[in-house]
């Protein structure tokens, strides 16, 4: 849940997780849309399908526990090197190098590494690696990723209070702040697509789930045309042919690799008749997991809170 996302957010989102599916069979039991729903609004939506999929597995294949060594965790969905060293450290208490963004910018000043990320992530693994003590796995890498987090801070570590300064060559230059060196980023591609808000005489939208792969995988939303560069001619990717009403204005919406502009068309029409799509009750949408592009675009046609 923590991935590109904050404690404070995360905090309400993990409690009723866990009052929900408090161990991992019953969250293996769970049927995903639960899940999703659940987890609506707190976006990466792969993180919540891997994290079922990991909860099945550990029950299918390893009795319901956490396998302990570092290789077989990360054969785990969801779990990727960083996890699972974590998880050997901190849960089970045995050797593991344990790096996240913290410990790459402690690593990168300690050394006073000249080569950018993301290019330099290796060599920081490494140097990480042999610093690694012989006891106390889990209490090293959580001071480290401490030290990170609250010392050695991205614009102004606090060097003055920090355990590590008469080694730190970066601080012995006098550019801590300079470390780590990193490649310009590039700016995120701009796509639009055209949202469809399709409602019928009994009070209903049209609402469909999008394909198992792909972006919002699985998720329940309206229609959309294709997410491109351009929106062409979008009437011909309607659900069914009505008298659209495009709407003024847009909503936008930011993904991990591209942002998104998003221009609403609504339409009514008597009958729902044969157009395929789960017709949703317009006043039960606030119970239906939603991702939040979903939510934007309801209010933007005015049916969302
Ligand atoms: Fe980071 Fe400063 Fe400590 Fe070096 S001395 S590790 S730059 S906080």
């Amino acid at each position: 849940m923590l991935q590109q996302t904050t404690v404070a957010v995360v905090t309400p989102y993990f409690s009723r997780f866990l009052e929900r599916w408090p161990d991992l069979p019953s969250l293996a039991r769970a049927n995903l849309d639960d899940v999703l729903c659940v987890w609506a609004g707190l976006g990466y939506y792969k993180r919540a399908r891997l994290l079922y999929e990991c909860a099945q597995q550990l029950v299918r294949e390893h009795a319901g526990h956490f396998p302990q060594t570092e290789a077989a965790l990360a054969l785990l969905p969801g779990i990727g090197p960083y996890t699972a060293a974590a998880l050997t450290a901190i849960a089970f208490e045995k050797k593991a190098n344990v790096v996240d963004g913290n410990v790459e910018r402690v690593m990168a000043r300690l050394y006073a590494v000249r080569t950018p990320l993301p290019k330099a992530k290796p060599l920081l693994k490494s140097l990480a690696d042999t610093l690694v003590p012989e006891a106390r796995w889990g209490a090293y890498a959580q001071a480290l990723m401490d030290l990170g987090a609250l010392v050695c801070t991205p614009r102004a570590p606090s060097c003055s209070v920090c355990p590590w300064q008469g080694a730190c060559r970066a601080f012995l230059h006098g550019a801590a702040a300079d470390f780590p060196k990193r490649t310009p980023k590039k700016r995120k591609p701009l796509l639009r697509c055209v949202a469809f808000v399709l409602t019928d005489e009994n009070d209903r939208i049209l609402l469909r789930r999008r394909p198992e792969r792909g972006l919002l995988a699985s998720m329940m939303g309206v229609p959309t045309s294709a997410f491109a560069p351009k929106n062409g001619p979008f009437f011909e990717q309607a659900p069914t042919a009505a008298a659209w009403c495009l709407l003024e204005g847009e909503v936008t919406h930011v993904f991990t690799h591209f942002s998104l502009r998003a221009r609403i068309a609504v339409a009514r029409i008597g009958a729902s008749g044969n157009i395929e799509g789960a017709w949703t009750p317009i006043d039960a949408l606030a119970q239906e997991a939603l991702p939040s592009l979903m939510r934007k675009i309801l209010l933007h046609a005015g049916l969302g809170q």
